[in-house]
């Protein structure tokens, strides 16, 4: 095999004792594979960098659901964050109890808040609708409330989730009709949240963030932590050579402004992250297959198996990913041209990579897309009734199935 354009699996040992080829003749292709030791790597990196004793951190379950990969971050010490009543099945079958799960919800049903609140599951609501609506259900109980202060961030308008433009958070101005039910129902607030968005690689909007939810903090008198969000972006143009962020100048300045802030509140409060991406984006990579080759009014079409059902971020966000090439022969071509890395299903917007200088690619090549642990597999669909791929995970000297693919038997399961 060779690899073309494959620095960065070369470099961190993606691929350790396996060889892609083998990994797509036995699970079939498309494949995720997922690298146990990176996880850990990430897992550590962010129990480490904030030197702030009463740090919490969350996984925020949705950028990837995978039932081992949870059990690997459970082993290493995180706690999680759920969206929905799935998410929190899928926690529990890991192992982490209710204490150990935040539910950060959004436009719910009475049914689902009665199905966190019987687990003994702290919840956040986003609205002053729902609040009143949770305040009805169970007073007397606790609760923490995920507000909008004006400040977004991301790398797409459709990640941008605090600000003025979307619809997430209680704004600041609703809090007196806030206090007003929280008094009425007798309802404890014990913590506060935001999310401004996905995918930074700066300290300073994440910053600005955190200093404005102490502005909201300030206006309530017991609360037990403060929850600063997720967002904490990876380079997903490595190939270029874009930088990380820094975590350890974001983790001295958070902790310093963690430290102050308890100390002008009166008490050591627990401060919480809630990373999704961070963890497990750059700990998996998708595998496909070249099936087609050809030239379209001037433009050089690379077709695969790698279609909007399998990742879903290039046609949803214009995300991009890079991408490295795997031969089975040794044949290198050296000539590089401008191609557009394209999937199997029917849509103008199945493009994997748009206009992107590549070594040239033959059919039966590999497509190795980087980064694509996170919100790659959570957000694969059997869109045109196609079958969702296996997930594998390489650990150490060995590796495993850690989700079987799809059978055309699940495709026809539900229906009745
Ligand atoms: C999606 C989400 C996260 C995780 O975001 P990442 O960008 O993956 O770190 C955290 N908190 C909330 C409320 C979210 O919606």
């Amino acid at each position: 095999m060779i690899k073309l354009n494959g620095t960065v699996t070369d470099g961190n040992n993606f691929f350790e004792n396996t060889d892609p080829f083998d990994l797509i003749a036995e699970y079939g292709s498309p494949l995720y594979v997922y690298n146990e030791r990176l996880l850990r790597e990430n897992c550590r990196l962010l129990k480490n960098f904030c030197p702030y004793p009463q740090f919490q951190l969350h996984y925020s379950v949705k950028a990837n659901a995978n039932l081992s990969l949870l059990r690997i971050i459970r082993e290493e010490g995180l706690r999680v964050d759920a969206m929905s009543p799935g998410e929190i099945v899928v926690e529990q079958a890991a192992g982490f109890s209710s204490g150990e799960i935040l539910f950060v919800s959004n436009n719910i049903s009475d049914t689902e808040m009665q199905f966190v609140h019987d687990k003994g599951i702290l919840m956040s609501v986003d609205s002053v609708s729902q609040l009143e609506r949770y305040a009805t259900l169970f007073p007397d109980s606790e609760i923490f409330i995920r507000f909008n202060t004006g400040i977004g961030a991301g790398h797409h308008e459709k990640v941008v989730t605090g600000g003025k433009n979307t619809k997430f958070g209680v704004t600041p101005d609703a809090i007196p009709a806030v206090k007003d039910i929280l008094r009425r129902y007798n309802i404890r607030l014990k913590g506060i949240n935001q999310h401004i968005g996905s995918l930074f690689l700066e300290k300073s909007p994440y910053m600005e963030s955190v200093e404005s939810i102490f502005e909201i903090a300030r206006q309530f008198d017991d609360l037990d932590f403060i929850d600063f969000g997720g967002g904490f972006g990876v380079p997903y143009h490595k190939q270029e050579g874009q930088g990380a962020l820094d975590f350890c100048d974001m983790g001295q300045a958070l902790a310093a402004a963690m430290k102050n802030f308890s100390n002008e509140y009166g008490k050591q409060l627990t401060y919480v992250i809630e990373p999704g991406r961070f963890v497990v984006c750059e700990a998996g990579v998708l595998i496909g297959t070249v099936h087609a080759i050809k030239e379209n009014h001037g433009t050089k079409y690379v077709g695969t198996d790698l279609g909007l059902n399998t990742l879903m971020r290039p046609a949803m966000y214009d995300a991009f990913h890079d991408v490295e090439v795997y031969r089975a022969t040794e044949d290198v071509s050296a000539a590089y041209e401008a191609v557009t890395i394209t999937g199997n299903i029917c849509e103008t917007g199945d493009i994997l990579a748009k206009n992107r200088l590549m070594p040239e690619i033959f059919e039966n090549d590999l497509i190795c897309v980087l980064d694509a642990g996170a919100y790659g597999y959570s957000m694969a669909s059997n869109y045109t009734c196609r079958l969702r791929p296996a997930e594998y995970l390489i650990t150490g000297e060995r590796g495993r199935l850690i989700r079987r693919r799809d059978t055309f038997d699940d495709i026809l399961a539900a229906y009745v």
